[in-house]
């Protein structure tokens, strides 16, 4: 493995990573501990798979973990905050080592050994983080699901991952408004044609459980068992899967993304170093959920990958420790834990934007160097709200499910440039992003020509290896929709500025036809939510037998009055349609803005636009698993009269 010059600037480092992947990874790869080193760097025998450090084993757990503890036992590696049940609970590195290993010992007793999977159905508590773990230690594969999906999304979920093993609890809690998880385990489970051998569930006492015998055990029994029991770390290949996670789906069935473990390892090591700038001893807080890609990566993996303190945030970003109204508490926490870096939603912060600014300035945030925000379009008002109101830099990123770290970002650990709003930045080290023409896959080299945003193989360390059990569909999916070449499309669009700065804007499938003119929907949200009376809001593209498609806007006023006051509403609607005219021109007026108290999103905040377009056109919104509040739809429904 060749060292890599210092580089000069993050132009240098960043052609490097592509002219001499080999090279650049190798000198990567030293970030984590291998039991054997890599024999081989990069395989690209079979495109568009793509194996990295072949040869080589290590363990994550090994790395996130037991690495740490003859220099950071006694230093906090996880501090588990619940605002749902008014606790706040901080493990030590040794600490977690012992937790990790009980549960670990737990798992192989119940038969768990190297290559099955063990699906996870938690809330946010620090033991969902301590089963992740233990998976990674004895090579099970494991498959984390939102806690609270109900139970049909569920049983697709195990049906699909065929656990050996489940993890649960007996409740989540939301607003301090109790969900018992164990019924809607037990009816996945019998919707399932796919059963687990063995339940695991952790009691908090918040909900009763109904044991079935012979399958349901309580953790705090088996752990009690296995409390001295060793679990030593099982040495995998860097190509063994490490986990396999679905997609939020938004545009349809979400897909199994399955990851490999030397590759992601040193993956979030590196990105940890050159984009996140987080350092040893440091303390990260990232607001997401395990149940998503932002939660495995950056609330587990890569803080303890790199020797920091990871903050775990059980609540809403509006309650307090006491269960009351507190929407400073994410502030109170960095002030509280000197978090260095933070990373949440835009979504989240829109939920923010609600509450008095005057929040913002109530905690010493001097620790705080960074917000990241990921997961959505952040729009330039939100964007420059939070940051001027935090007064910290805001960096935007853009990745999916599919790529575990971001595309796009600035990437100041190397080279500090100047974020420009509304663009998450220039194209990650190791990404060959281009732009292409959605029809001929032409690439669109002329700065500002809109455009599919594609990834061209081989894909750096970290990426998806495969849908799970289905490389067909891997291929077929992503790697076949650009015609004339195989590219990875994100189906998303997008343009590049003359300075390598990329725009999203926003999915494939959500462009508009009007009149033979193609608009996309996030250019007329953003018109629309620049507008001082508007939350938030949602557009669509709707059939119209004259026009082809035209635009409906569904928007969330700040006022919520105007939601029932139709003469508000027309004098709102009429102004909002005027700004659209002025800024993007008479096309891109929506025929219609209507007003609701809600949008439909999925669980994990991303606006169903797909199903709005749907019942727009009086048609079945199709597969609603994700869904996060039926009503704001339904309503919706009830509006266009369907
Ligand atoms: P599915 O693929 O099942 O429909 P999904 O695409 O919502 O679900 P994720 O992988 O969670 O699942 O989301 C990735 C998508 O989120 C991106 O493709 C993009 O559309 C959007 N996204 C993420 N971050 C950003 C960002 N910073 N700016 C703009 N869009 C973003
Ligand atoms: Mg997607």
């Amino acid at each position: 493995m060749s060292a890599i010059p210092n580089p000069v600037s993050y132009t240098d480092f960043y052609r490097q990573s592509i002219e001499d992947p080999e090279a650049f990874w190798g000198a990567q790869a030293k970030l984590i501990d291998w039991h054997t080193p890599p024999q081989q760097i990069l395989d690209v025998s079979k495109p568009p798979f793509t194996r990295w450090f072949v040869g080589g084993t290590t363990n994550l757990c090994h790395n996130a973990v037991d690495r740490h503890l003859a220099t950071r036992a006694e230093q906090a590696a996880l501090i588990a905050v619940s605002t749902e049940t008014g606790s706040e609970k901080t493990y030590t590195y040794a600490q977690l080592h012992q937790q990790v290993q009980c549960a670990a010992a737990v798992l192989t007793a119940l038969g768990v050994t190297r290559g099955d999977r063990v699906l996870i159905y938690m809330p946010m508590m620090a033991q969902a983080v301590f089963a992740m773990l233990a998976c990674a230690r004895i090579g099970a594969i494991h498959c984390v699901v939102f806690g609270g999906f109900a139970s049909v999304s569920l049983a697709s979920r195990i049906e699909d991952a065929q656990p050996k093993v489940i993890i649960s609890a007996d409740a989540g809690s939301r607003g301090t408004r109790v969900i018992p998880y164990k019924p809607l385990l037990d009816e996945a489970i019998r919707l399932s044609a796919h059963k687990p051998s063995a339940v695991v569930l952790h009691d908090r006492g918040l909900a009763p459980m109904e044991l079935v015998a012979g399958r349901d055990h309580l953790a705090s029994a088996l752990e009690a068992r296995h409390r001295d029991t060793p679990a030593p770390c099982v040495w995998l290949e860097a190509t063994e899967p490490s986990y396999v996670l679905y997609t939020s789906g938004t545009t349809g069935k979400p897909k199994g993304v399955q990851r490999d473990t030397g590759g992601y390892a040193v993956a979030l090591a590196a990105s940890m170093k050159h984009i996140y700038d987080c350092r040893p001893g440091e303390t990260m807080f990232t607001t997401s959920d395990i149940g998503w890609v932002v939660g495995h990566s950056y609330i587990v993996y890569a803080p303890l990958l790199t020797g920091a303190t990871t903050l775990v945030y059980e609540g809403l970003p509006t309650q307090g420790l006491d269960g009351k109204p507190n929407g400073a508490i994410w502030w109170s926490l960095i002030e509280k834990y000197k978090a260095t870096i933070a990373f949440s939603a835009p979504t989240a912060i829109r939920v923010l934007k609600k509450q008095d600014p005057a929040l913002l300035k109530k905690h010493d945030l001097s620790s705080l160097r960074t917000l990241f925000l990921a997961g959505e379009p952040l729009d330039e008002p939100t964007g420059r709200w939070i940051s001027e109101g935090l007064g910290v830099p805001v960096i935007d990123n853009y990745w999916q499910t599919e790529t575990g770290w971001p595309i796009i970002s600035m990437v100041n650990g190397v080279e500090r440039k100047p974020s420009k709003f509304g663009s998450p930045g220039l194209s990650v080290y190791g990404y060959k992003v281009k732009i292409l023409h959605e029809i001929t896959g032409e690439e669109l080299t002329e700065p500002n020509q809109k455009g599919v945003v594609a990834i061209e193989g081989p894909t750096p360390p970290g990426f998806m290896q495969t849908v799970w059990h289905d490389d067909a569909r891997f291929v077929n999916t992503y790697w076949s929709s650009i015609p004339g070449q195989q590219v990875y499309s994100t189906f998303d669009w997008g343009i590049r500025d003359a300075e390598g700065y990329f725009y999203i804007l926003g999915r494939t499938d959500d462009v508009i036809n009007v009149a033979g003119h193609r608009l996309g929907t996030r250019e007329i949200e953003e018109s629309i939510s620049g507008h001082a009376g508007v939350a938030e809001v949602a557009v669509v593209g709707v059939a119209d037998s004259v026009k082809g498609q035209v635009a409906m806007a569904f928007a969330i006023p700040k006022d919520s009055a105007i939601v029932n006051d139709p003469e508000a509403a027309k004098a709102l609607e009429a102004e909002l349609m005027r700004r659209v005219s002025e800024q993007l021109g008479a096309l891109a007026r929506p025929a219609q803005v209507r007003f609701v108290a809600a949008l439909p999103k999925t669980r994990s905040g991303k606006l169903l636009r797909r199903a709005i377009q749907a019942v727009c056109e009086h048609r079945d919104p199709g597969d609603l698993t994700t869904i996060e509040d039926p009503t704001a739809l339904q309503t919706i429904q009830q509006m266009v009269g369907t």
